[in-house]
């Protein structure tokens, strides 16, 4: 039996990560099928925005856990503060966003909670009394179903676009502070972050993203796909072949070894659908696929498909959207 359910959900400066409106979609789902209590967690310092921005969704509470050492992210100072909310309100099942934040601290937190961990699920099923968690597996070509037996909680992390943001339900929630007790991790002043550089692209904020593959043909044919994401004011991505080919830098390779992103609009232009490729990229909300081969396997899974020659398309499409201003 689940009774409480509590969404950790990430922000940064007060803003939340466009996955914890899908995880607390996630929430609303599970508690849906189980009856259980949903709570959203936020986790930083002034929060007063973040918290009013949950309480207006359909949770059955807002915790806020609130320090001024928690302005900054530190895995060191999350797994104290989450570690002592959650010795203190003991919840049944505790979900999260699959992003590079939360895989730096949710093992270890899962571990100081006794808690079992299920990483990267896209779904559920009920199962009896319990519920059975999908995940993907062999870069996608299987689903496994992972049911946890035994006390203590249970964490699951959601994979990005596996649940969406659009089907929140609004509501009206009571906030809760949650006051912290002493202990060294929290005890530290983060003098500040700076934004380096070279820094990895976070493809999973991107609304719009123009992916190419093997069929763009060389390096010296990025220019108007290029000034394609930039007048759609996407973001640039590719298929493995394009990053393995020093096209693109690495950052930017979707897939099973490369980022999940669930954009409004995905543009796979020349790519031919592989299941690696797929398994980054099927929770898109809309996908526009043109290839040369009306056949490629790209097109089951794209609601707009163009067969054809990019390399026609794309000048064609710069032209009018610059035309439209
Ligand atoms: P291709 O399969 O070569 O397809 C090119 C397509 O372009 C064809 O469909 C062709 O018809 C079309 N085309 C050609 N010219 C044009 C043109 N002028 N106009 C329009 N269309 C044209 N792949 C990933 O993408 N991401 C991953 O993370 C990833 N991880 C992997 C991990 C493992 C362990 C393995 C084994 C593979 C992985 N792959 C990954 C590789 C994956 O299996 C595919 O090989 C790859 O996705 C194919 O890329 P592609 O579609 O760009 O190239």
């Amino acid at each position: 039996m689940i009774g409480t359910i509590q969404v950790i959900l990430q922000q940064r400066d007060g803003a939340l990560h466009r996955m914890s409106h899908e995880v607390l979609a996630a929430g609303q789902a599970v508690r849906a099928a189980t009856g259980g209590r949903l709570e959203g967690v936020l986790i930083g310092h002034h929060l007063d925005a973040a918290a009013g921005e949950v309480g207006a969704i359909d949770v059955d509470l807002v915790r806020v856990v609130d320090h001024p050492s928690l302005a900054a992210y530190t895995p060191g100072g999350y797994v104290s503060a989450l570690g002592q909310l959650m010795a203190d309100t003991v919840p049944d099942l505790v979900l999260l966003p699959h992003t590079y934040q939360s895989v730096e601290f949710m093992a270890r937190l899962a571990g100081d909670c006794d808690a079992a961990l299920v990483p990267e699920v896209t779904g559920f099923e009920v199962a009896g009394d319990g519920l059975e968690w999908l995940r993907p597996i062999l870069g996608g070509k299987l689903v496994s179903r992972v049911a946890v037996d035994g006390e203590g909680p249970v964490f699951v992390s959601v994979q990005s676009g596996a649940w969406s943001a659009d089907d929140l339900q609004a509501g009206s929630a009571d906030r809760e502070p949650f006051n912290l007790g002493a202990d060294p991790a929290l005890d530290r002043e983060i003098l500040g972050t700076e934004e380096v550089a070279g820094e990895q692209v976070d493809l999973s904020q991107a609304e719009i993203i123009v992916a190419v593959g093997r069929g763009v043909g060389d390096a010296d044919k990025m220019a108007p796909i290029e000034a394609l994401a930039a007048a759609l004011g996407g973001e640039v991505a590719a298929s493995r072949p394009v990053i393995d080919s020093g096209w693109l830098p690495r950052d930017r390779q979707i897939g099973s070894s490369g980022q999940t992103v669930a954009p409004k609009l995905y543009l796979a232009l020349g790519i031919s659908g592989a299941i690696q490729h797929l398994v980054g990229m099927k929770g898109s909300k809309t996908v526009v696929a043109v290839n040369k081969d009306g056949t490629a396997p790209i097109f089951s899974v794209a609601d707009y498909g163009w067969v054809g020659d990019l390399h026609e398309l794309v000048p064609a499409l710069v032209m009018a959207l610059e035309e439209a201003g």
